[in-house]
């Protein structure tokens, strides 16, 4: 048999493993709940003017969200970091650094992800539940790297395009695509730059505490409150989906 005839069907055997592992070897996307609430989510922090600014804009509603971090930021970060456990908000992980797990030697992504979820648990004395993967990539193998070392990758559903260049107005419209109860919202209370081996260019210019005062006080309008993951998960279940972009 050739190589050219082979590959079809390898292919075909990959696609129906991944089918038949679906909602198993899923990311978590969104939570199916009774209640009218989001899971906000930040990532790319702790980072003094977003952070900050953030925790006050949460604190001013009674708002709870998960914080995915990155350990060069916390070290850096360490008194800022601590005010976001003492607010009481959920931690998880975004990486030892900001750099794509499927990039990595596969022993180097395996012990990234150990080491990372082995830091935070000892810097917060709890467990680290969540693993979101930098600009969302991952593809089977990183997805399963990330389940070994004890976590759930963590995807999202609305986003704020708080990365990007674009006027306020933008983001609150953007903010608003396709929420609903139990969906997973995108937010950043930092921006990785080359310090966390992140290189995308300069930070857009905004005021993070004010753009999520207005995007709760929008969902507020709409009888949503928002909450951390494990909040969120508390009274629901996680719908997970089998999302792989490399
Ligand atoms: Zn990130």
């Amino acid at each position: 048999m050739t190589a050219s005839r082979r590959q079809p069907a390898r292919r075909t055997v990959v696609r129906g493993l991944r089918r038949a592992a679906g909602p198993w070897a899923g990311s978590v996307v969104a939570v199916r709940t009774p209640r009218p609430q989001v899971a906000l989510t930040f990532d790319d922090g702790p980072e003094p003017g977003g952070t900050d600014r953030i925790l006050t804009a949460l604190a001013d509603v009674g708002a709870s969200a998960t914080f995915f971090v990155l350990l060069t930021r916390v070290r850096r970060h360490s008194a800022l970091f601590d005010e976001v456990v003492a607010a009481g908000h959920e931690i998880a992980l975004h990486g030892l650094d900001h750099r794509a797990l499927p990039e990595l030697p596969p022993a180097e992504a395996r012990a990234a992800l150990r080491a990372g979820r082995a830091e935070l648990e000892d810097r917060t004395g709890a467990a680290v539940r969540w693993y979101r993967p930098p600009y969302g990539r991952q593809t089977p193998r990183t997805w399963w790297e990330v389940a070994r070392a004890g976590m759930v990758p963590v995807l999202w559903g609305p986003t704020t395009w708080d990365w990007k260049d674009v006027p306020d107005a933008e983001r609150l419209v953007k903010a608003q695509e396709g929420v609903h109860p139990g969906a997973i919202v995108l937010g950043h209370d930092g921006f990785a730059g080359p310090d966390d081996l992140a290189f995308d260019g300069p930070p857009p210019l905004l005021d993070r505490g004010r753009l999520v005062a207005r995007v709760l006080e929008q969902y507020s309008s709409r009888g949503l409150r928002a909450v951390s993951l494990g909040t969120a998960l508390a009274d629901g279940t996680a719908v997970r989906e089998a999302r792989f972009r490399r």
